[in-house]
């Protein structure tokens, strides 16, 4: 099957409902502004890390469904494929990842932290909204 790009695959970007949707399963879902800024994340965090180092994801598209399912805001930027939960890479604590984030991504869009499930959520809405659930700011 066809890639997303070159660290993507099209099982990464789509849609993890039950209802048989095809989000992000084809070009289309996971948005090109996303998926570059994605990749320019990972290609800083490696070389940063002097070694290849993937990003686990947890969440890229979701259709409205889903995103209900899943308790996501009403108007997430999940919906238009514009935003990624992630995992901390390795050797990484949530609240590290989330600094890390926080200064890379800066105001090409919003970083969030769940404190529950230890995800970090980033998104390319173009401003720089945060909201740290770890750290209640
Ligand atoms: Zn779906
Ligand atoms: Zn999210």
């Amino acid at each position: 099957m066809k890639k997303v790009s070159e660290h993507l695959s099209y099982a990464e970007t789509a849609c993890h409902c039950n209802h048989g949707c095809l989000f992000g399963l084809a070009p289309g879902g996971a948005h090109p502004s996303m998926v570059a800024l994605f990749e320019t994340v990972r290609a800083a965090l490696s070389l940063e890390r002097g070694h290849d180092c993937p990003i686990e994801i947890i969440s890229w598209c979701r259709c409205k469904e889903h995103n209900a399912e899943v308790g996501g805001a009403p108007h997430s930027y999940h919906l238009k494929g514009m935003a990624v939960d992630t995992l901390p890479p390795d050797g990484m604590t949530t609240d590290e990842w989330y600094d890390w984030l926080d200064r890379f991504v800066g105001k090409a869009g919003g970083v969030i932290s769940y404190i529950d499930k230890n995800i970090v959520h980033f998104d390319c809405r173009g401003t720089d909204y945060r909201k740290d659930g770890h750290r209640g700011r």
